[in-house]
């Protein structure tokens, strides 16, 4: 082995377990921790990030980076990918005073309490202070980090997609809006002749529970090696790839709410337990990008999992389970229903039609926020206003409009336009697959190894090791392209609306 790399070791160690910790910490003050730990744990968290910081920024780790990167000899292709990438987070670290990054983290971990608070209160004045200071930390250390004047949004968007801008997003997004725009339209028009009714009469959420457990497990999550709980938001958390946590929210009134958020952290559940041994516990040994990982959740909850193949096999149990409810809905009905595309306030319950718009509402908003076009202040306002715009609808308070996601009490700016790249990634993966696999066949024999190992072996075993663009490149021989996408929603909506 490389002397240099045998030295880092130690100090590797001991940063990923300060991350596996600070992890441990926020995955539970989003589930089980009481109300009023929040600042109390945020003092231990600033401490540990803290911590997380010098194990990680000094001047013996730094000079074994350097050398591992300049006598690379006897590396492998994973130590080497640990070494870039300790190399990169070292870089965006040391620009920003240690000081102002232990404020930061003990920041983060208030502001979801108050966040959480002030959503549940429809109270947008008692967050906006905060959101004030987390706007303010992320531009000045953007700021720093930025290259050759880049853009402060640019700096963001590079951190949670590699390889994307504002450049890029912006081609995107008017690629997508001027195909799903007028089919949305369409779309509305025939919406009468789906009735959706059904999903929305009332769901014993234990039942939910009990049927949610066994959808994990069919789609293959492994209950040895994760943890299913609840929270305000559903997400995915892992401490490595034999700890792989999920939540959900059981919604009286919405079966399809909580039905297809588990299909979706499942999704992202799978990637990461899917990672090979030899990286988990290292600095590579999570998803490529957020933006693959949720190319992963989405093939997942959307692809695969709100088509009628997919449903054949388990439908039947959904039905025993919640007789009077579903006793008199056919399959057919239910798949049409689930797949409804109705312009509506909440990004997590959107359809897979028009979901793109929430994001392009938050993608546009962000840029603003960030190029200081538009204030704190006005935030509610520019959101409704947005909307209005591209959904035609308007929020009756702001816990359904500007306080409905979690991302932004996180410090996460950049992140949101990563979704929409994610579903555009899972429908290019998907036209390969088709290429390969009776996908339809094996959803309909309920037999989901066969996908689960192609995703696995092209995809999730490498964790960072490969780039996003690399890794689109290498699953489908082909460059990242939007073209999979909307050929996949129009067909699929033509589909069920039965348009011409
Ligand atoms: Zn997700």
């Amino acid at each position: 082995m490389n002397r240099a790399f045998e030295k880092l070791q130690p100090h590797l160690e001991r940063i990923m377990a300060l991350n596996t910790a600070m992890t441990l910490f926020n995955w539970d003050t989003d589930t089980l921790a009481p109300k009023e730990a929040g600042p109390y744990t945020a003092k231990v968290i600033g401490t540990l990030s803290d911590e997380y910081f010098q194990a990680l920024v000094n001047d013996e780790v730094k000079a074994l980076v350097k050398e591992c990167q300049e006598h690379g000899e006897g590396l492998d292709e994973n130590q080497a990918a640990i070494v870039k990438e300790a190399a990169r987070t070292i870089e965006e670290l040391e620009v920003i005073p240690k000081e102002e990054y232990r404020e930061f983290s003990e920041l983060q971990s208030e502001a979801a309490a108050i966040w959480s608070r002030a959503r549940e209160d429809k109270d947008y004045e008692a967050f906006a202070p905060t959101l004030e200071k987390l706007i303010a930390f992320t531009k000045k250390f953007a700021g720093y980090q930025a290259k050759d004047g880049q853009k402060i949004y640019d700096v963001l968007l590079d951190q949670y997609e590699r390889g994307f801008d504002m450049e890029s997003l912006d081609r995107f997004f008017s690629q997508v809006r001027d195909e799903i725009v007028p089919l949305l339209k369409q779309v509305v028009e025939k919406n009468d002749t789906i009735d959706s009714s059904f999903l929305t009469e009332y769901y014993e959420p234990e039942k939910q529970e009990e049927f949610g457990r066994f959808l994990a497990e069919y789609c293959g999550f492994e209950f040895d090696k994760g943890v299913l709980a609840t929270s305000a938001h559903p997400f995915t958390t892992n401490l490595h790839n034999h700890d792989v946590r999920i939540t959900t929210r059981y919604v009286e009134n919405k079966l399809d709410s909580s039905l297809f958020s588990i299909i979706h952290e499942t999704g992202h559940a799978l990637y990461e337990l899917g990672i090979s041994d030899e990286i988990t516990q290292t600095l590579v040994g999570g998803g490529a990008s957020m933006g693959m990982h949720e190319s992963q959740s989405r093939f997942y909850e959307n692809i695969i999992g709100r088509s009628e193949a997919f449903w054949e096999p388990i439908y039947g149990k959904l039905v025993e389970t919640f007789p009077k409810q579903l006793e008199k809905v056919s399959l057919d009905q239910f798949i049409k229903a689930v797949n409804k595309a109705v312009p509506g306030l909440i990004r997590i319950d959107a359809d897979e039609l028009t979901y793109c718009l929430h994001i392009m509402v938050r993608y546009e908003m962000e840029k603003m926020i960030m190029d200081g076009s538009a204030d704190v202040k006005d935030l509610p306002k520019l959101w409704n206003e947005k909307y209005q715009e591209y959904l035609g609808v308007s929020p009756e308070d702001d816990a359904e409009g500007v306080l409905q996601d979690i991302h932004w009490a996180q410090g996460s700016f950049g992140y949101f336009p990563s979704y929409a790249l994610g579903s555009a990634f899972a429908a290019q993966f998907y036209h390969k697959m088709q290429e390969e696999l009776d996908v339809e066949g094996l959803l309909k024999e309920g037999n989901l190894k066969p996908i689960r190992e192609f995703l696995k072996d092209r995809i999730h075993r490498y964790g960072k090791v490969k780039e996003t663009r690399d890794l689109i490149k290498a699953v489908t021989g082909e460059d990242f392209t939007p073209k999979y996408y909307i050929e996949y929603l129009k067909e699929k909506y033509k589909k069920i609306y039965s348009l011409a």
